[in-house]
């Protein structure tokens, strides 16, 4: 079997022991990098003052990884630049908040040519190739350019816009040229991958062939929609758990019988925040009988602290929250608990299973895990009710959701009130609906399912589908 390199941003090395508390995505590639052997490259996080080249290897967990130091400019300039000031709001629909600069674009181009010349001695021959997200487009192209001929996969973590919003981006032809040096280029979902084939035919001049290729300029690619998931058995069995459970009566006990709407979300302007409160002000309002019934927590870890945008959606939602409840708060009772810190996930999954109602409402996400890790929190017995954002990537999975325009304040609320109101029988019934799905389309389907994709095995991919 061939050796799998992946490079993505960051590395996450193996955590292991009691507690050990990573995200879906790094347990799977841990798992198949454990399985097929090969190594997981990528910034360290660290800085130095002049860049070098130097690698540094760990192992541990059966895996190896493999780090860089970079310039404080080239974070500057390709993480909080490129990648976060313009292709995240861009990718997200929010050109109001994309920034153009120049010099973004050459920190991006730079770093990805830094990532190609250090990690192309560490490729053998025969080694998949596999590249993650929005900060290392260009990557594939790079390693090309360097002679490189082994098989090459990227994935896109992140929404691909409409090509009218694309069109904003300067170069943008020339981004989108580089995804050809790939073999397999992947989405979560197939709007994303209906949005990039349009791109591509009307603004390429592409063309679309049998079994998902996409060809331009003589070179055929396939592009393919694949849905990611959770550790979905893994996420059950902690939800069942001690950590989970002492989570639960914490939250229970300061509950005294209210029932709880959990929102779970980086903070992040995509995730619907400031709509999401302000749909839940609109049910106080309309419903001022259910005041005291009910209560809201919103974690929202802070994130990229170092762009604008971000300081100012915290500011923003500080004020909010505290404007919300001012108006509305009783001595005993406070509508919205704001938490801006992050909870191990084996805590969050017994918050989940306390909540009544599960509030996830991006106005655009990638795929969002939140919404699968609530549905594999549940009590079978008595499952509480999601509500998700039809705009985030997940929703074409999870269909027996409550479905909602998170950009109406009144669907919100008439959600919200749905979601109280819903039977238990009802509440089943849309449960077992979707954990199936969060159970079948787990992580490792996933990730089974590109790996066949990227190594041309026709079968193991029509199987996994
Ligand atoms: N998460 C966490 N602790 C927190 C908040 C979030 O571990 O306090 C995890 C959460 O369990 C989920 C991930 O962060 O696995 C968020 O993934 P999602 O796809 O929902 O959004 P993203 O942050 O990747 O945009």
């Amino acid at each position: 079997m061939s050796r799998l390199i992946v490079i993505s941003n960051r590395v996450q090395p193996p955590k292991t022991g009691p507690g050990g508390n990573q995200g879906g995505l790094a347990v799977a590639l841990l798992a198949a990098l454990r399985e097929q052997g090969g190594i997981w490259f990528g910034w360290s996080g660290e800085t130095t003052e002049e860049f070098s080249g130097h690698i540094n290897f760990q192992q541990g967990g059966g895996v190896t990884t493999a780090t860089i130091d970079l310039e404080p400019q080239d974070v500057d300039e390709y993480y909080n630049g490129y990648a976060n000031r313009t292709l995240w709001p861009l990718f997200h629909y929010r050109i109001d908040l994309t920034e153009f600069e120049r010099d973004f674009g050459s920190g991006y181009r730079r770093v990805n040519q830094r990532f190609a010349d250090t990690v192309r001695p560490l490729i053998e021959d025969d080694d998949l190739v596999w590249v993650h997200d929005y900060h290392l487009m260009p990557l594939g192209q790079e390693l090309r350019d360097r002679g490189f001929r082994n098989r090459l996969g990227f994935f896109l973590h992140i929404p691909w816009p409409p090509a009218r919003l694309l069109l904003s981006l300067p170069s943008h032809r020339k981004l989108v040229e580089t995804l050809f040096a790939y073999d397999v280029v992947g989405f979560h979902t197939e709007d994303w991958l209906d949005s990039f084939r349009d791109y591509v035919t009307k603004q390429l001049g592409g063309t679309l062939g049998p079994n998902d290729t996409v060809t331009y300029e003589g070179r055929t690619i396939r592009a393919i929609a694949a849905p990611i998931g959770i550790e979905t058995k893994e996420f059950e069995e902690a939800a069942a758990g001690n950590d989970a459970r002492f989570a639960r009566e914490r939250m229970y006990m300061s509950s005294t019988g209210r029932s709880l709407i959990v929102g779970v979300d980086r903070l992040d302007y995509s995730k619907g925040l400031t709509e999401r409160f302000l749909g839940y002000e609109r049910f106080l309002q309309q419903n001022p009988e259910r005041n005291g019934l009910v209560y809201m927590l919103q974690i929202a870890p802070p994130s990229r602290e170092k762009v604008n945008t971000y300081q100012e959606i915290r500011a923003n939602l500080d004020a909010l929250s505290g404007r919300i409840n001012g108006e509305y708060a009783d001595i005993d009772w406070v509508p919205i608990r704001y938490v801006n810190k992050g909870f191990p996930r084996q805590t969050l999954a017994g918050i989940y299973r306390a909540a009544r109602i599960g509030l996830v409402t991006p106005l655009r996400d990638g795929m969002n895990l939140v919404a699968k890790e609530y549905v594999a929190a549940q009590d079978p017995s008595d499952p509480g009710v999601l509500i998700l954002s039809s705009f985030a990537g997940a929703a074409a999975q999870l269909k027996e959701a409550v479905l909602v325009n998170p950009y109406s304040a009144e669907e919100l609320s008439d959600a919200i009130v749905k979601a109280l109101e819903m039977p238990r029988a009802e509440r089943i019934r849309r449960w077992e609906a979707l954990i199936d799905n969060v159970r079948r389309e787990d992580v490792f389907w996933w990730c089974d399912l590109f790996l066949a994709a990227l190594r041309g095995d026709a079968g193991a991919e029509a199987a996994a589908r």
